[in-house]
């Protein structure tokens, strides 16, 4: 199998570790930005593309900043989520609001920051006139229900708790329509971790045809779609990247037989990937402090699933590299694991990788997504610090790691 490339060596993390000791994340920061780079220019014939950067991925002020730079906006789905946004400076539509089983203050969190509020249930309505009014634009979360497949992650859209069904959608658009809503668009979010560009194709042809639909029906124009996230990214070495500019591509056939035909032009396209923008560019860089020999080979680490969860609930894959052993034969066989007191807790079963030595450092890759985000504190865990190689080589702490009075800054005494 092959290897996956680094954008340090093992004599600069060394040198990190001196001043920053693991386990912690690394982004890439070059990484990042050339990414983002590349999404923007495979959708440049879009009138207003839009990536609003799924901050529940990475939801880090320095990458955000990043990502602002680059011209993204951020999706957001709680409070927390919004202020962090506005503390970036990406205010005004610039914010995609996509929660579900929304509390009436992060409506009006959204509503003060001019967010662009994107329902998730027909039954919001009210809810979101009564405790916030009514904007003047509103987006509605489509779920296609049996008329699309899923996937892993995220399940098959008819199982799934979000959005709206195809009849709701109608008469949402007609409530708001009459409520003098001028500006509406339409989004989905059916995939996650998807490496089939013609998926997305798909799933920007069902929003055009709906579009068409409902501009039709009700008599609305709409402003944009939303295509939501998803893109997945490879995680194992012989996974190849989506191919942005064949989604692309598609979407234009799509928006031209459909959208320009009808006459429903410019419509504003938008995405809110997570996954695909930082995954790639984040590594949790860990030590082997023990070695254990029962009725298998164990390796334990410094880090544990309360800094990557993503092996644990999912049985994902994280390919995993052995710093300066990356030439040597992988002829050993382990589960690398970590401290929790729970049997899942092992970021991989039956891997097999080069002879391990106390003192190794591990780099764990792709866990720029959903990583450092999922942490928790079970088991007494404190999550690590998160760090940032900068494009000039330096690298900058980003955040620093929990420390227990963190721990106990929440607990009651007496
Ligand atoms: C999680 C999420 C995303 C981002 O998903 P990725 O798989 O990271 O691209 C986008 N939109 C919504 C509504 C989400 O819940």
């Amino acid at each position: 199998m092959a290897g996956k490339p680094l954008p340090f060596t093992k004599e600069k993390i060394e040198e990190i570790i001196k001043e920053f000791p693991t386990p912690f994340y690394i982004y890439d920061e070059k990484g990042i930005r050339e990414n983002a780079k590349r999404l923007i220019k495979a959708f440049s014939w879009v009138p207003g593309f839009k990536e609003h950067f799924a901050v529940k991925a990475t939801p880090n002020p320095s990458i955000l900043k990043i990502l602002k730079e680059e011209g993204f906006g951020t999706d957001c789905s709680s409070l927390p989520e919004l202020i962090l946004s506005e503390r970036v400076g990406i205010t005004g539509e610039d914010i995609m609001f996509t929660s579900n089983d929304t509390p009436a203050e992060e409506y009006k969190k959204a509503r003060d920051l001019g967010a662009i509020i994107n329902l998730d249930d027909i039954s919001h309505i009210p809810f979101l006139e009564k405790h916030a009014g009514i904007p003047e634009l509103i987006c509605f979360r489509y779920n296609p229900g049996p008329l699309r497949k899923g996937n892993a992650i995220i399940g098959n859209p008819e199982e799934a708790k979000y959005g709206f069904t195809r009849e709701q959608l109608f008469k949402g658009y007609e409530i708001m329509k009459n409520k003098g809503v001028k500006r509406f668009g339409l989004h989905t979010m059916i995939a996650s971790n998807e490496l089939n560009p013609d998926y997305f194709v798909e799933t920007a042809n069902m929003l055009f045809d709906l579009v068409v639909d409902i501009s039709d029906k009700v008599g609305i124009r709409f402003e944009f779609i939303n295509m939501g996230g998803g893109i997945g990214i490879p995680y194992k070495p012989e996974q190849k990247p989506v191919d942005l500019n064949r989604i692309s591509e598609g979407v234009k056939k799509g928006y031209e037989e459909k959208i320009v035909k009808n006459r429903l032009h410019p419509l504003r396209i938008l995405m809110e990937n997570g996954r695909m923008i930082t995954g790639p560019f984040g590594y949790l860089v860990s030590k082997v402090i023990h070695k254990k020999d029962i009725y298998k080979q164990y390796v334990g680490l410094d880090a544990c699933m309360a800094n990557l969860m993503r092996p644990a609930i999912y049985g994902a894959y994280h390919h995993i590299t052995v710093l300066g052993k990356e030439h040597l034969p992988k002829d050993h066989k382990y589960d690398v694991v970590g401290s929790l007191c729970e049997n899942n807790d092992k970021f991989a079963i039956d891997r097999m990788l080069p002879k391990i030595d106390i003192g190794d450092i591990v780099v764990i890759h792709d866990a720029g997504a959903h990583g450092y985000a999922m942490g928790f504190n079970y088991n007494g865990k404190l999550r690590c610090a998160e760090l940032l190689l900068k494009e000039d080589g330096d690298v900058k702490m980003i955040r620093r790691a929990e420390t227990i009075d963190d721990y106990f800054s929440t607990l009651i005494f007496d």
